[in-house]
């Protein structure tokens, strides 16, 4: 029988095998000593993280090897035994991102023993302190969701020793931080390049926001969660430097009648000159704010289930320069109005939407998007690949479409895509 590097050198079979999934990777993996080897070279790993739940006790040494010989840097951690930690910090020394689910203060004593640690996640955790990084000023990004017995204002006090974070995101805390707060926060953290904030319900019906003395905040991304009450119309000029804003409004604006969110939005969207990436998920009417969307955006995403053909016209009027567009309108659907999708948004390269509802000659009239490159399919339905298949033949092949199911990034928070879905 021949080898199987005498049919190919080793870099085309590493080639080859970076079309694979990880599950294929690990059929692929068992075959011999030889694919062994080449299936565990770091480039076929890189982006990848692994969730460690201890199933069974501690892991055997050939399995921590495993993942030293892939440089894998980042892991989740799912047990409440310091040992457990303690084996993980040991078996790989080189680990930069730890993700942590259901701790408790004991176990957060094991951070010691991470010494490259650079980014940190700590989700539905049991711990009333944060007192326990041993090198705040090492980590540059940090992730607190879910942490019941920790106040609103330890929460803030506690973060802002880690001086040199990059990105900070503070998800359902017990009672959600003062939209105010950024302000401190922003002061706090110099270098902060992405903040997202589950923010709280006001005490009174505004939350005071003095922007008299802007700082030099070089704040480029600001995602916000379950807004549905007036917000500060001022607040970016605070953040003059935005690129990207995400809001996570809790609720349409039909289900509270007696705040006007929309106001704030097209406020916000006038006073942000560089946006070029926008998100929002539900909140006020398109119709509201979509004078206001400035014609730098190159990245929508609308996960509105309100969502007309005049909606879509009007957006496309503020977005001449469109290349990627999600939207989103479940459980309403876009139907028909797919097909209007070439002309008004010419220069797509990436576009997600559902197929649901939407006529066969509607979808495949998509090939007439010149540039797009990848097609993103939201849902499942068994006409899809065929009709996939046709849309690949209309553009030569150009077009790489998505189907689900779509694996999750294990390090993303499970809150976020909650909202999401
Ligand atoms: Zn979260």
């Amino acid at each position: 029988m021949v080898h199987p590097s005498e049919l190919l050198p080793s870099e085309v079979w590493n080639h080859v095998f970076s079309y694979l999934s990880e599950a294929e990777k690990s059929c692929v993996r068992v075959a011999c000593t030889y694919f062994r080897k080449l299936i565990d070279h770091p480039s076929l790993w890189r982006n990848w993280s692994v969730v460690l739940d201890f199933p069974n006790g501690s892991y055997y040494p050939f399995f921590w090897e495993t993942l030293r010989r892939r440089k894998i840097t980042g892991v989740v951690l799912r047990t409440s035994k310091s040992k457990h930690i303690e084996d993980v910090a040991w078996s790989l020394p080189g680990l930069t991102t730890l993700v942590m689910e259901g701790c408790d203060a004991a176990n957060l004593e094991c951070l010691k023993s991470f010494k490259n640690l650079k980014s940190l996640a700590i989700r539905s955790a049991d711990v009333v302190h944060l007192s326990m990084v041993s090198q705040p000023e090492q980590l540059t990004h940090l992730s607190l969701c879910n942490l019941p017995y920790i106040g609103t204002y330890e929460t803030i006090s506690a973060v802002t020793q880690f001086t040199n974070l990059a990105s900070l995101s503070l998800h359902v805390i017990t009672w959600g931080i003062p939209f105010s707060k950024i302000r401190c926060i922003l002061a706090s953290l110099p270098k902060l390049k992405h903040l997202a904030l589950h923010v709280s319900f006001p005490r009174s019906s505004r939350d005071d926001f003095d922007v008299s003395e802007p700082n030099a905040s070089q704040l480029t991304s600001l995602e916000l969660f379950a807004m549905s009450y007036p917000l500060p119309e001022n607040a970016m000029k605070l953040m003059p430097k935005l690129k990207r804003l995400t809001m996570y409004y809790k609720d349409g604006p039909q289900e509270r009648p007696g705040n006007r969110p929309q106001s704030v939005m097209s406020k916000w969207l006038s006073d942000l000159h560089e946006l070029s990436t926008l998100v929002i998920v539900e909140g006020p009417l398109v119709k509201e704010y979509v004078a206001s969307i400035p014609a730098t955006l190159m990245d929508l995403t609308l996960r509105i289930s309100k969502f007309s053909l005049e909606d879509m016209v009007a957006v496309a009027a503020q977005t001449p320069n469109l290349q990627r567009l999600h939207l989103d309108t479940w459980p309403s659907h876009l139907g028909v109005n797919v097909s209007q999708i070439p002309k008004l948004f010419p220069k797509l390269k990436r576009l997600a939407i559902r197929f649901a509802h939407v006529p066969e000659k509607n979808f495949l009239d998509l090939h007439q998007l010149q540039d797009l490159e990848i097609l993103e399919i939201l849902d499942s339905h068994p006409d899809l690949p065929v009709l996939v298949q046709r849309l690949r033949i209309l553009t030569r092949y150009r077009l790489r479409v998505l189907i689900p199911p779509y694996q999750r990034d294990v390090l993303s928070c499970l809150c976020v895509s909650g909202m999401y879905c």
